[in-house]
């Protein structure tokens, strides 16, 4: 192998560069040529290659986001899609692709590698719902922002007797839900993996008012059955709205593109670095992340079909604590 790319794919996650910057200072430390694709998988089927030398990318481990910048590229699902992209690779020389993303970015990878191309993936998603890695790059980071936020919240609901409805990311699942709230010290968590009550729901927090709490707040995971918006107007039609003043409130996009923290950091930089390691030795057809602190591989076959479930301590805990 002469020619490594690494690409950035699906929705950004801080800690990304730190991962690109591996790639590159390890692939040049290995005497390869490092090559960064644009737009993730877009930028595969348009052939937009760019030499990456170490000073490209200097200055880059404290930025949120990703250099490579990012894509949805429906295109790539089809077979057409990543036979295109193979020829791409192949027309500009690159024998290897490092692929830093999360569950859909993965499944591109596997197709890559079904067709013959050398691909490691690195894992990397807000939302920490990939199999074969415990946590991933840019969770740790969105969650000391939902923390930030949780923590302000409180504040003015105290101020105002308010009950408030506090929406975070995690698609599907409720891992960064489940955190934030207990360790926001929530009322209350709404799971996509647990069928909430809305009546149970609104007795709880009756409970807490009655017990002179100032504030209440319940972390939901935008997958959940209800939304923090539709959890108010669940209560509001059946008359649940007692004690407290309701309101709800989307954390969005504020969840992405903040500085990466230290364990972030140190995440991309060290599955970046194994992912090269990987390939470079001719490993490949597999995903690169970390478990109980230990770099692991797990075929891309097995990633894209697996799934993973909550932490158990933590899913028992949350009710424990949210009183
Ligand atoms: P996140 O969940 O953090 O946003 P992700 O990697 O799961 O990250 P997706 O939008 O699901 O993000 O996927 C990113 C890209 O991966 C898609 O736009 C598409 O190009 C590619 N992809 C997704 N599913 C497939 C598939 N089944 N086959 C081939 N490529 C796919």
């Amino acid at each position: 192998m002469k020619n490594l790319a690494v690409l950035t794919s699906g929705g950004d996650a801080s800690g990304m560069n730190a991962a690109i910057r591996a790639v590159v200072r390890t692939g040049q430390a290995r005497g390869m040529n490092t090559w960064g694709v644009f737009q993730g998988y877009s930028g595969l089927i348009e052939g937009n290659f760019k030499r990456l030398g170490t000073r490209d990318v200097s200055n880059i481990i404290q930025r949120g986001g990703t250099i490579l910048g990012s894509a949805r590229c429906p295109e790539f699902r089809t077979e057409e899609g990543v036979e295109l992209a193979i020829r791409r690779l192949r027309g500009a020389g690159i024998d290897g692709l490092v692929v830093i993303g999360g569950n859909g970015s993965q499944t591109g990878a596997n197709a890559l590698h079904k067709m013959g191309f050398p691909v490691v993936g690195v894992a990397s998603t807000i939302d920490n719902d990939l199999y074969g890695s415990e946590v991933t790059i840019g969770v740790d980071t969105a969650l000391n922002v939902a923390l930030n936020a949780i923590d302000n919240l409180k504040v003015t609901a105290s101020s105002h007797n308010r009950a408030l409805m506090v929406e975070v990311m995690g698609r599907k699942c409720g891992y960064l839900a489940l955190m934030a709230g207990i360790a926001g010290g929530a009322e209350a968590v709404v799971l996509p993996e647990i069928d909430v009550v809305p009546e149970q729901l609104a007795e709880r927090i009756q409970d807490v008012y009655e017990r002179g709490k100032p504030h209440a707040i319940v972390v939901v995971a935008e997958g959940a059955k209800y939304n923090a918006a539709g959890l108010c107007e669940y209560f509001e039609q059946h008359n649940l709205l007692r004690g407290y003043e309701f309101r709800s409130t989307v954390l969005g996009y504020v969840q992405r593109g903040a500085v990466p923290t230290c364990a972030d950091r140190l995440l991309g930089t060290r599955l970046g670095s194994e992912a090269a390691e990987q390939i470079i030795a001719g490993k490949h057809g597999v995903l690169v992340g970390c478990s109980h602190g230990e770099l692991i591989t797990t075929p891309l076959e097995e990633v894209v079909t697996g799934e993973k479930p909550l932490p158990p301590w933590f899913l028992k805990a949350a009710d424990m604590f949210a009183r």
